[in-house]
């Protein structure tokens, strides 16, 4: 098999499952508890939240551990939204996941929030104008994504910051996309979420960080862990895993996965030049490679290439698996529903080699063809 979507999830990496091990066993105490299993415990959090941190760039008491991106983008938008006494306005974009745009959709719902949607231009980018002048003394929050989990267009959210910062706006941005292969320390954004299984850690743990002041209500209220904004006993085991994966993360590996695929792309544009890249051609993920084929369906083009080829990939975001709908994120890029329909994804990780890619472009080619005569 050739595994193309690691923007969907990743095996847990096996040095992260040795890491996790002791704490899934021998040393399987509550953190919380008053005796030395919970005291040693507590100190494998200490320990892990403190190496997430130093990742992070922030402080230990900065980063919120939750059960993965959708618990953190919850926590950061309705949880610092809720927190703000004045305003009742939102910015967000487009193209954002579907936990960052129904969190705000929440808030219109049910607080009476107004939400102004920035739209993407061809490319899937933001534009700072616009950003700019939906700002008002009003906004709560601004929160728009790093990276694009559907083409890989990577946001300006640093000059983003610079903005809010002046309208002293607090930003949040989903990095769950992001984190692994792009440096998240440089931001300066009040609140970033990630997600362990994107980067080699099991399903089921992520974390926030939300800087320290500023104001965070809980969702889920109980025995006050987390400094009483997520309660809940911790996943330990799940906390000593993401640690251990982002200590895993290798910026030379960043480097090797934007040359695999520059040569995907020009692999499949050469065998195929009406195929269409989405998202930006150099702003964009290092393990992001992400088309369109007019004249296929994209769902009959994954089928081909996992049935013929054992190449293993998606038409856009696994969130929204099982949507005959065109993705809203290539329609607010200007696509048409018919093109659109066309998508098909390739996403890339530390186990993904040349010789995976080159085999995947053949199959690419062969799938596209087939099902093109199919339609015709
Ligand atoms: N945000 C983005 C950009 C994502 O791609 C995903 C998952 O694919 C999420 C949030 C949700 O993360 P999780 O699966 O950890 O809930």
């Amino acid at each position: 098999m050739i595994y193309l979507d690691a923007a969907a999830t990743s095996a847990t990496r096996t040095e992260v499952l040795h890491e996790m091990w002791p704490y899934l066993t021998g040393e399987f105490g509550n953190p919380s508890s008053h005796h030395h299993v919970g005291e040693h415990a507590a100190r494998a959090l200490a320990g892990a939240r403190a190496q997430v941190a130093r990742w992070l760039g922030c402080r230990t008491n900065e980063i919120v551990f939750t059960s993965g991106g959708t618990e953190a983008d919850n926590l950061a938008i309705k949880g610092i939204c809720l927190a703000r006494p004045r305003g009742r306005h939102v910015v967000t974009s487009a193209i954002e996941h579907p936990a960052v745009l129904e969190s705000c959709d929440y808030l219109r719902r049910q607080h009476g929030f107004e939400v102004t949607i920035l739209g993407v231009d061809s490319d899937g980018m933001i534009d700072l104008d616009e950003a700019a002048k939906a700002l008002g003394p009003d906004t709560t929050l601004c929160t728009v994504m790093l990276a694009n989990n559907e083409i890989g267009t990577v946001q300006p959210i640093a000059e983003l910051a610079e903005l809010t910062r002046t309208r002293r706006v607090p930003i949040h941005t989903d990095a769950v996309q992001a984190a692994g292969t792009l440096d998240l320390r440089g931001l300066d954004v009040d609140a970033m979420s990630i997600s362990g299984h994107k980067i080699g850690a099991p399903k089921g743990i992520g974390a926030l960080y939300v800087r320290g002041r500023v104001p965070v209500e809980a969702l889920i209220h109980g025995g006050g862990q987390e400094r009483a904004r997520r309660s809940g006993t911790e996943n330990l085991a799940g906390a000593v895993g993401l640690a251990a994966a982002v200590s895993h993360t290798d910026p030379a590996d960043a480097e090797r996965l934007a040359g695999l695929r520059d040569e995907f792309i020009a692999d499949v544009t050469a065998a195929m030049p009406e195929a269409v890249l989405t998202g930006h051609r150099e702003r964009r993920l290092p393990g992001h490679a992400s088309f369109c084929f007019p004249g296929t369906s994209g769902e009959a083009v994954l089928l081909h290439l996992e049935q013929d080829h054992d190449v293993i990939c998606s038409s856009g975001s696994a969130c929204a698996a099982g949507s005959t709908e065109p993705s809203p994120v290539l329609l607010a890029m200007g696509l048409s529903a018919e093109v659109a329909h066309t998508a098909v994804r390739f996403t890339f990780g530390p186990t993904t080699t040349a010789d995976d890619l080159r085999s995947a472009a053949r199959g690419v080619g062969h799938a596209v063809a087939s099902v093109r005569n199919l339609v015709r």
